[in-house]
């Protein structure tokens, strides 16, 4: 009778719909399998095959935990001894049903792949050929003066704007070439590593051959409007050579050069790099003083640059991360004594203005890593791992309003995933790799929006970026494979947004750059996390 009841309600409820969040793209089959029901709930709840109906799994309601933000109460759906490959859905008895999602062992490959491929449709030519670039005044050298032309070709797009920007381009080269180094048996590194070498190549272009130094970035004075590549007609300007362009240079041209040398293709082009990253190291010993302030700038020099400022007034992680790479690859040990000159105090999950993650990452991954260090690591990874208790989504992020900023969704919650698995791979502890995919979790639709935050994937993803590249090419809908900023109660952009709740302050549309912009250096995130996580799940 139970049994009859219980399908009556369904077939009833099954139109109504109702909220449970999942990972949209899926679960391994050894992962742990939560789905999260966004309202308090205590009944039943059957897993049924997404084509036939028919019930696979059934489960009775678990953990109902509080939202941090608001009064909202959600309630956990395990079904991790549900193993078997397909495609399923959730429903409860009182109707609420989840999206489609796959059990099966390549989940996150085809996020890796889309990932990866974004970084082929962000490439800056042909659209801004960039033959043509003028020395800005505040560049100017004696080989080099004011309106000098250069050519500075290739190069991916840095976000929703059309500019390059050292800093953030090394960073994201770095990020990924970590990844090729730390999962090197990855099936499309070799894709990877040509999508890396487009932007390299880029990067070798904004040093100057005469004293090493390196162009803080490649830029309009202005953004451009919301207008086709074809149609920009704004000049562009390589500005200032600045200590932090110049050694996040320095380190991903020596971490480059160590990694490209073993491909013949590439092994002649790794020599120029490691000779670049050394005159870029030695550059920034000679000019300690010479960090970004683009105020500052714009009161001396003309015309005024108001794009992106890659502001960072601290260059001792820079020291730190190049004279890592450096050491490694050259072995030359007034590298190592300089990179423990700048060792930082404790372990933070890397970003582009902190990139100090970068340098432990890159020591760890050839057993040169200090006891020291290791430690900082894995206390990181248990203050992260502690804050998954009663966690509603069951992930650590998400739970306190300092994970909801600007960029939150790469730097947070997909750095603190990638650190933890290099917590992992030191310890074997467990709850580490286990915290590491609930992250991905929580990016991938488990989450109280119920977003899958990467265009062109899941059920729901986002529509309408802040992307002038897909917003201007006369197809709708988003380029794919790309990673939106996500939630950010600071809305800087000073949108409208339905809610201010800080895990829910997040507009998909066009003008909301603070919470649904892209960018490359968060696209690194994602694929690295991507890769990283489909490499270990035969360990789940
Ligand atoms: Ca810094």
């Amino acid at each position: 009778m139970k049994k009859t009841l219980f399908i009556l309600v369904f077939l009833n409820v099954c139109a109504s719909g109702g909220q449970i969040a999942v990972n949209q793209l899926g679960y391994y089959p050894g992962q742990e399998k939560t789905a999260v029901v966004d309202a308090p709930y205590t009944g039943s709840f059957l897993i049924v095959d997404h084509q036939s109906g028919a019930t696979v799994f059934e489960g009775i309601a678990g953990e109902i935990s509080p939202s941090p933000f608001s009064g909202k109460v959600r309630t956990r759906l395990d079904f991790t001894s549900l193993e078997s490959p397909g495609i399923y859905h959730i429903i409860t008895e009182q109707g609420m049903e989840s999206p489609a999602f796959r059990i099966g062992d390549s989940i996150l490959a085809p996020l890796a792949s889309a990932a990866l491929e974004a970084f082929f449709l962000q490439r800056s030519t042909p659209g801004h050929p960039d033959t043509v670039v003028l020395v800005h005044a505040s560049a100017a050298s004696p080989d080099r003066p004011e309106g000098t032309i250069i050519p500075s070709s290739g190069g991916w797009y840095d976000a929703g704007d059309y500019n390059k920007y050292i800093v953030n381009a090394s960073y994201t080269t770095g990020l990924i070439l970590a990844g090729y180094e730390k999962y090197p048996r990855y099936a499309q590194n070799r894709q990877l590593l040509d999508q890396v070498m487009y932007n390299l190549q880029w990067s070798l272009t904004m040093q100057d051959p005469a004293d090493g130094g390196v162009y803080h970035k490649l830029t309009t004075p202005e953004f451009e409007a919301f207008i086709k590549p074809g149609e920009c007609k704004k000049p562009r300007y390589v500005v200032q050579k600045s200590i932090t362009a110049t050694l996040d240079f320095a380190a991903s041209m020596a971490q480059a050069a160590r990694i490209y040398k073993n491909i013949e293709d590439y092994a002649a082009t790794a020599m120029v790099m490691e000779q670049a990253a050394e005159a870029a190291f030695s550059w920034a010993l000679e000019h300690p003083e010479a960090l970004y302030n683009q105020l500052r700038m714009n009161e001396q020099f003309s015309p005024a640059i108001h794009t992106g400022a890659y502001g960072d007034f601290s260059a001792g992680d820079e020291f730190f991360w190049a004279s890592c790479e450096l050491y490694l690859t050259t072995g030359k040990e007034i590298y190592l004594k300089k990179a423990m000159e700048y060792a930082p105090e404790r372990f933070s999950a890397p970003t582009w203005g902190n990139v100090s993650g970068l340098g432990i990452f890159a020591l760890l991954t050839h057993n040169k890593a200090t006891g020291l260090m290791k430690e900082q690591l894995v206390a990181f990874c248990d203050s992260v791992v502690s804050l998954a208790g009663g966690a509603p989504f069951a992930s650590s992020y998400g739970n306190s309003a300092r994970d909801f900023y600007w960029g939150c969704l790469s730097e947070s919650c997909c750095g603190n995933a990638i650190s933890l698995l290099y917590g992992f791979s030191q310890t074997g502890n467990r709850d580490y790799l286990i915290q590491a995919y609930y992250n991905m979790d929580y990016l991938l639709g488990r989450n109280p929006l119920g977003y899958c935050y990467v265009t062109g994937m899941g059920t729901k993803s986002p529509q309408n970026p802040h992307h002038r590249l897909a917003h201007t090419d006369d197809i709708p809908g988003p380029l794919p494979g790309f990673l939106v900023g996500g939630p950010n109660p600071a809305k800087q952009d000073g949108c409208v947004y339905p809610s201010d709740l800080p895990d829910e302050c997040y507009l998909d549309v066009v003008e909301s750059y603070a919470s649904n912009e892209i960018a490359i250096n968060w696209n690194a995130s994602l694929l690295h996390l991507a890769v990283a996580l489909q490499e270990l799940s035969p360990l789940l």
